[in-house]
């Protein structure tokens, strides 16, 4: 847990959030300024800062992250769907707070 920090207060409960999954590592809710008919992300319980912060020790966890992309895609009937996980100032993150954002839902997608 990190004072202050958004997510953090998601998992704990002090902020409401649209869940669609959760478990002993992992939250997974809908984001609140969605970007694609469907956008959401994985969170890790564990509060590590960005992928530039995460360790040889968080390999499993990021692993099992990657892997729900697809398990909860298919849950939400999404026929494809595109992964970002912005990292730093400069990537474009805005919560400091490791997550995979996931985009679906149609051919709006934004480009890259
Ligand atoms: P990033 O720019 O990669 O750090 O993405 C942070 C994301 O968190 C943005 O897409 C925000 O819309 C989303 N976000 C911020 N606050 C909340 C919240 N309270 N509930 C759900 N999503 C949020
Ligand atoms: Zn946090």
């Amino acid at each position: 847990m990190s004072a202050g920090c958004i997510f953090c207060r998601i998992i704990k409960g002090e902020i409401p959030s649209k869940n669609i999954f959760e478990d002993d590592d992992v939250l997974v809710f809908h984001d609140i300024h969605p970007i694609a008919p469907v956008h959401f992300l994985i969170v890790p319980k564990l509060h590590i800062e960005s992928l530039a912060s995460a360790k040889h020790s968080d390999q499993v966890l990021l692993g099992k992250m990657l892997l729900l992309a697809p398990k909860l895609a298919t849950e939400l009937g999404l026929e494809g769907f595109r992964t970002m996980i912005n990292t730093g100032r400069e990537g474009g993150q805005d919560v400091f707070h490791i997550h995979i954002h996931v985009f679906g839902g149609g051919a709006n997608l934004p480009k890259t």
